[in-house]
């Protein structure tokens, strides 16, 4: 199969077709329609093998997961999700992995209305880039700067689970099964809350998506919005499976350190806290408060039952 072949078996006339893509995967550009009243939201991430997933990992939870943390970073800015262009170097052409992969990244494509409008395709070291772009209401996207003294952080779902899973294989922990079936089912499809970010669109008055853990990534709201936290590290949402799996303390390293689940970090003013509680709930999504923004200059103050808790060190440097 050549490159065209390929493109033309896999990509041509499949998924999604949006009304306002005037020209998609063909020329050498692809052509679209940003609403008036709109921007544009553009966002870049690459998944490299052995860097970023195991060379094992299903293509079909490969396709869906590279498409996902695009549309992550998406949700985090408020931002719906239009188009999306791929980048694919493959070390072959090998058409039973292309089949499953595509499979995957057509599913989630199809579920958030996103048409794959163009790429690229070469040949070396299996790394697959996305460039996926959204339209945003002008002046409402969400931003890592607008958190204020006084208001409230939460997230928007368990934490730790997708760090269980990496962390369990690597170290070889055993495991009940059906415990690392739900851990690897979240590190392989991730669901990024697409939804719950527009929801909070003119609500949360800063955002992130949880990529990197959640006190690197709280680290970037309080730094671009120059302000500290007190987190409440019992509040942290997590799964039964994380919690039956290993110690307290593991647990909390995971959720708080790991990243890879991309829930949404945000934070909400308490004039608009119950207002927001009840707007996500209507899509189905729990948010959960685990702490309160303060006067600093980016410090996290841990708290473990309203006693200060000092991260755990070794761990801290083990998973970084
Ligand atoms: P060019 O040489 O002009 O960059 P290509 O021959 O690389 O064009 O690609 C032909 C068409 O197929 C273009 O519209 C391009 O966007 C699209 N395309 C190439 N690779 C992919 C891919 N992996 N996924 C989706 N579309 C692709
Ligand atoms: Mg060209």
């Amino acid at each position: 199969m050549k490159e065209f072949e390929l493109i033309n078996r896999y990509f041509t006339g499949r998924g999604v077709a949006r009304r306002d893509v005037d020209l998609g995967i063909g020329d050498d550009c692809a052509l679209v329609n940003v609403p008036e009243h709109c921007q544009l939201a553009i966002t870049t991430d690459t998944l490299v093998e052995d860097v970023h997933f195991f060379s094992d990992i299903p293509p079909r939870a490969l396709g869906h997961r590279v498409l996902a943390v695009n549309l992550s970073d998406l949700a985090a800015m408020g931002a719906e999700p239009t188009w999306v262009s791929l980048g694919l170097t493959l070390p072959n052409i090998d058409p039973n992995w292309l089949d499953e992969f595509t499979e995957g990244m057509h599913e989630i494509a199809e579920y958030f209305n996103v048409q794959i409008i163009g790429g690229d395709t070469t040949q070396g070291p299996l790394t697959i880039t996305i460039c996926a772009k959204g339209i945003v209401p002008k002046g409402k996207a969400l931003t890592r700067s607008g958190a204020k003294v006084g208001d409230w952080v939460y997230v928007t779902g368990s934490l730790g689970d997708a760090g269980l899973a990496i962390e369990s294989r690597k170290n070889g922990w055993q495991l009940d099964d059906e415990a690392f079936a739900c851990a690897l089912q979240r590190f392989h499809f991730p669901s990024p809350r697409v939804a719950a970010g527009q929801a909070l669109r003119g609500i949360a008055s800063s955002a992130i998506d949880i990529s990197d853990g959640l006190l690197a990534d709280l680290s970037h709201i309080l730094r671009q919005s120059g302000v500290a936290a007190q987190i409440n590290a019992d509040m942290v949402p997590m799964s039964d499976a994380l919690r039956n799996s290993v110690s307290v303390e593991q647990s909390l390293q995971l959720a708080l350190a790991y990243g890879d689940d991309y829930e949404l970090l945000f934070t909400v003013s308490e004039g608009s806290k119950l207002a927001m509680e009840a707007k996500l709930r209507q899509y189905g999504v729990e948010p959960v408060c685990i702490g309160q923004i303060q006067a600093g200059d980016g410090n996290i103050e841990l708290l473990y039952e309203n006693h200060p808790w000092p991260f755990p060190k070794t761990g801290f440097e083990h998973f970084s």
